[in-house]
């Protein structure tokens, strides 16, 4: 069985992933060998204008054959923490759901898939949950179904692990994690860990600013290297943890869609050729089009920082890769830049006043359109001189920084390597993985 639950949390406190390992700690209070894997963190359509932060809902496993009195138990008591600890406000309706493995049929996968790239109803969830006969419950409006059923119902062909540890959530204010501790499992763990500490920006990435019960959390490749890099961190005493598999830095958000096809509130990966050079607008947001024909707009937001620096460079002319969300902003259709390749550099010149091929001298212009001619010789020359102008910039990759990272989007750090650790994930036992916090 598949319990799925979202929407807990609100700005102000809370967080489903703390929630979930509540419910974990429970149920494996009842006999340690109903869990036996990492519940899973899915990370959802990041254009999702419902979203908290990161759009992410948590779906547990419960291994086969438990029996009918156990089963009650564990929805009843999953029931109660719901609703004891889930925050409440007009934009929170938390949600759960528990379907067999056995359901989850092509209708719920390709419901699933669509939930990181479309917006969802949630008549349309419900009717789903009701054909696959699945027990669920729900408060406010039901939205959190949606990402209730997307957690228990997406397939990882890549995925990575975050661990996260937690503070008491009646614990509140500043957490007192070291950023020192933070730059050292970045500089020792990396590639093998990612986004934990953003040197260019000088940033910690791992510990949350808002009131959630989330102290830090380390993201990477594999169960072991993130425990061995949390046993560095040095912090405040952490409460509990808990490990997650989790769809956070594999792009599964991305999907590659010619100018044309695009919708909003989708996440692209298109060409195009720049046809209106990049400016910059106040804020210092910067923006450009690109073209196949027919146009949309680029921007890379101020807090893309640095990033934005490479995009000046681009012009008129050069073939690209986009790479982003997208939404309807005031400016129109607008791809919000996570990503570029460069393709292709056009030729830029410099036009300059010609040289005398008779004297070597430079020559003057005689008026417009009328060409040049020589002062000491007098010769004329229709032609002006084209200068090519160094880019400054080469064809490749460029990323935005890790302090404006989107969780799904795949760090440049994990190209290529999203197989490499892959016999050392599975040696990894969650029913021996203790969520009371006894010292890492
Ligand atoms: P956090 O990351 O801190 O847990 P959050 O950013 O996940 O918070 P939620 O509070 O879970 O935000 O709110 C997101 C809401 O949007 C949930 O109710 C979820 O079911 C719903 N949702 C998720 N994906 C979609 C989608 N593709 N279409 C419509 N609704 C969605």
């Amino acid at each position: 069985m598949l319990i799925g639950l979202d929407d807990t949390d609100s700005v102000f406190g809370m967080c489903t992933t703390y929630i979930g390992t509540l419910i974990i700690e429970a149920i494996k209070d009842i006999d340690i060998n109903l869990i036996k894997e990492p519940p899973k963190l899915i990370r959802l359509n990041p254009n999702n204008p419902y979203k908290t932060r990161g759009n992410g809902a948590v779906s547990i496993r419960i291994v086969e054959n438990v029996d009918s009195t156990t089963i009650k138990k564990i929805k009843s008591l999953s029931f109660d923490i719901i609703r004891n600890y889930s925050e409440s406000g007009e934009n929170t309706n938390p949600a759960i759901i528990f379907v067999e493995d056995n359901s989850i049929n092509n209708e719920v996968e390709i419901f699933s898939e669509r939930a990181l790239h479309e917006l969802l109803s949630i008549d349309e969830a419900v009717s789903i949950l009701k054909r696959i006969g699945a027990d669920y419950e729900f408060m406010g409006n039901g939205r959190g179904l949606i990402g209730s059923l997307a957690s228990c119902g997406l397939r990882l062909e890549d995925f990575t692990y975050e661990l996260i540890v937690y503070r008491n959530h009646y614990k509140r204010g500043k957490k007192a994690v070291s950023e020192k501790s933070a730059m050292e499992i970045e500089k020792k763990y990396s590639p093998r860990i990612f986004s934990s500490y953003d040197f260019i920006n000088n940033r910690m990435m791992i510990s949350p600013h808002s009131d959630c019960p989330i102290l830090y959390g380390i993201r990477g490749e594999s169960p072991e290297i993130l425990l061995e890099a949390a046993s560095i961190i040095d912090s405040e005493k952490p409460y509990k943890r808990n490990l997650f598999i989790t769809n956070q830095g594999t792009d599964m958000h991305l999907q590659k869609k010619n100018i044309e096809e695009i919708l909003p509130y989708s996440s692209v990966i298109t060409e195009g050729i720049i046809s209106k050079s990049p400016y910059t607008v106040l804020g210092g947001h910067v923006f450009f089009e690109i073209s196949n024909g027919k146009e949309i707009l680029c921007a890379a937001y101020e807090p893309t920082k640095g990033f934005r620096d490479i995009i000046r460079k681009l012009t008129k002319g050069d073939k690209i890769k986009a790479y982003g969300g997208v939404l309807e902003t005031q400016y129109g259709l607008t791809l919000n830049l996570e990503r570029i390749e460069i393709l292709e550099l056009s030729k830029i010149y410099k036009i300059e006043k010609p040289l005398c091929h008779i004297c070597g001298n430079q020559m003057k212009s005689i008026g417009k359109d009328k060409g040049y001619r020589c002062k000491k010789c007098h010769t004329k020359n229709n032609e002006f001189s084209k200068i090519p102008i160094s880019r400054d910039i080469e064809l490749g990759l460029y990323e935005v920084p890790m302090c404006a990272k989107r969780h799904l989007s795949k760090p440049l750090v994990r190209y290529g390597r999203e197989r490499v650790y892959e016999e050392e994930r599975f040696k990894f036992d969650y029913t021996k993985f203790d969520i009371k916090f006894e010292g890492i």
